[in-house]
């Protein structure tokens, strides 16, 4: 019996071959700007790029219009593709939280998370502590974190956690379902390796 393999598709960047799961799909939009689909359900035709800015970049001088099958125009106004990539795996970080929130699996807010550390937290959960945290309580909540084997992230601004969760500004989010937590993970990693190499957030 043959053993169904994932699907496979090629980074118009390095050339390599890999899992469609660890590339970013590339869209041309009708209005000829080339758009990061992390969903892959765009109906046009995409082309594909490994989540790194090495890659982006080369894709960009010429390889990725030719998959596309439209003019290589298109690269000269595709504007900062690589902050545009960025940007959508971080808006996806958000929208997973919110997706935890909604499945009961996030808590927030600092003595409700702190209390959840010290009964007894997973190493497979992910805390989410606010960039802009006054420096008292981020200490402690990343004591707590620590002390609780929970890697932890401090990414978005308490505004931004707030907003995910459809609530008030939060210090800290604990993000206490595995596959979510490690969907949020690969994401924060993304968004930042994408901007390796000639980003313009440097
Ligand atoms: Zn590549």
């Amino acid at each position: 019996m043959a053993l169904r393999t994932p699907p496979v598709r090629t980074c118009t960047g390095c050339g390599k071959k890999r899992e469609k799961t660890g590339l970013v799909r590339i869209v041309c939009s009708p209005s000829g700007r080339l758009v990061p689909d992390l969903k892959g359900t765009f109906p046009s035709r995409g082309a594909y790029v490994c989540p790194e800015g090495s890659c982006v970049l080369n894709a960009m001088k010429g390889r990725l219009a030719a998959a596309l099958k439209v003019d290589k125009k298109v690269l000269d106004t595709a504007g900062d593709l690589q902050r545009d990539i960025a940007a959508a795996y971080r808006q996806r970080a958000l929208s997973l939280l919110g997706q935890a929130r909604k499945s009961g699996r996030a808590s927030s807010g600092t003595s409700l998370v702190e209390g959840e550390l010290r009964r007894g937290a997973e190493m497979t959960w992910l805390g989410l502590l606010a960039k802009d945290v006054s420096p008292d309580i981020g200490e402690k909540i990343r004591k707590a974190l620590t002390r609780a084997s929970v890697p932890f992230r401090e990414s978005f601004t308490r505004d931004d956690l707030g907003r995910a969760l459809g609530k008030s500004p939060r210090s800290v989010v604990l993000v206490k379902d595995e596959g979510i937590a490690r969907a949020i993970r690969e994401s924060l990693e993304r968004e930042k390796n994408v901007m390796n190499q000639g980003g313009s957030n440097r």
